[in-house]
């Protein structure tokens, strides 16, 4: 029973967010990992942790709550949560994924799952008409991000979920960039939304989670049989931490929105940016897709600098802003696609999607937003060539 309607609410009472035994505001860390019986086939609802666990439940119980499904699962990583989604397939099956994805999310595609026998097929997601034309016989699923992961490239949610609807196939959204503050895949019609809960969800870079949602019962079977048959469960510990992180999301949203939205005006208006990909700035492509969509355009930017500047010594003069893998943090960090995140994707892949050596992506944090961005200008100014 919910005596709230709105999300900033729901993040911070949503799911089971007390200790009915003590009435504790916050739901205890069960670091077990049995539970006694009382006789044979008698027990509370608990068995063993790897099944269920009460403070795993609780966030399962909170995150299907935001994004509006059925049930919520988690996992040890986003790439354990990805993994066990992916699982729901078999061999000689197809997968469409987008041409820009998570770089680990290709990887395990291309180098766990295609051993298998479960193929892949990269399309341009942004145009519903490759989406359409993209889907062949075998096509199963459709795993999207959006915005896509490093260029910020929309895809419409709405529209490739109809489409998938239409020929009987999984739609899958890979929400993290956004989080259920900022965009809700399911009530767009998805099937599946998951999470790299590693990012905003946790939101202070200390812990590796994953979260999936499935929009009905059948699949939530299907999911909670695949999470404790293979096993990549999210720990007590690390399920308190999230849940701690989840309730503070919507006021960490609003401050990395509107540092990212100053950072991205500033980097628009610099003489040393050739390029920004950013779906918030109402002149890009994804713009209006987006806003149809999602209550903004997050805080994770992108952007090129000029030939005549070095981005080893950008990254290099950063002061403030952290060189780091991840995201969503409430701490500033740059990363160099090309090398880092998206460097299993093979050159000629990253090349045709436009994953350049001068690409520099941006997780805007919390921080004052004039430090960042003085940070930023006197890091582009030391890495002119002269
Ligand atoms: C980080 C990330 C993942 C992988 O999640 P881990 O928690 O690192 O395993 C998947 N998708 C996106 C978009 C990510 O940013």
């Amino acid at each position: 029973m919910a005596y709230y309607e709105n999300i900033e609410s729901a993040l911070i009472h949503g799911g089971i967010s007390t200790d009915p035994a003590t009435g504790a505001v916050n739901v205890p860390i069960y670091q077990t990992s049995t539970y006694q019986q009382q006789g044979l086939g008698e027990n509370a609802g608990w068995e063993y942790s790897r099944t269920g666990n009460p403070t795993r439940a609780a966030l399962e119980a909170l995150i299907a709550e935001l994004e509006g499904g059925a049930a919520g699962f988690a996992f040890a990583s986003g790439m354990a949560a990805i993994t066990a989604v992916l699982s729901l397939l078999k061999s000689g099956d197809e997968v469409i994924i987008s041409s820009n994805v998570y770089g680990g999310t290709f990887r395990v595609l291309d180098k766990v799952f295609l051993p298998f026998g479960l193929k892949y097929k990269i399309v341009d997601t942004s145009d519903l008409a490759q989406v359409e034309e993209g889907i062949g016989t075998q096509t199963r699923a459709i795993l999207i991000e959006s915005p896509a992961n490093p260029l910020l490239t929309v895809t419409d949610l709405a529209g490739v979920s109809a489409i998938a609807r239409k020929h009987g196939i999984l739609s899958i959204v890979d929400n993290t960039f956004m989080t259920p503050y900022l965009q809700r895949p399911l009530e767009l019609g998805a099937d599946i939304v998951l999470h790299s809960a590693t990012k905003y969800l946790g939101g202070h870079s200390d812990l590796v989670a994953g979260l999936v949602v499935v929009k009905d019962e059948a699949l939530a079977k299907r999911l909670a049989f695949l999470q404790n048959a293979t096993g990549g469960v999210l720990g007590p510990f690390d399920s308190f931490l999230l849940i701690r992180g989840i309730k503070t999301l919507a006021v960490r949203m609003d401050r990395h929105v509107e540092n990212a939205e100053k950072a991205a005006r500033f980097l628009q208006a610099h003489p040393a940016v050739k390029h920004i990909y950013y779906p918030g700035l109402p002149n890009s492509e994804g713009y209006a897709i987006n806003r149809r969509q999602a209550r903004n355009g997050g805080a994770m930017i992108s952007f090129e600098l000029y030939e005549n500047y070095d981005i080893r010594a950008f990254f290099k003069a950063l002061r403030l802003i952290a060189l780091a893998e991840s995201l969503g943090g409430v701490e500033s960090l740059v990363c160099h696609p090309a090398t880092m995140t998206h460097a299993s994707i093979p050159k000629e892949i990253r090349d045709q999607v436009g994953i350049t050596e001068g690409l520099i992506r941006l997780s805007v944090g919390i921080e004052n937003s004039d430090d960042l961005l003085a940070d930023l200008e006197q890091a582009i100014a030391k890495g002119e060539r002269k």
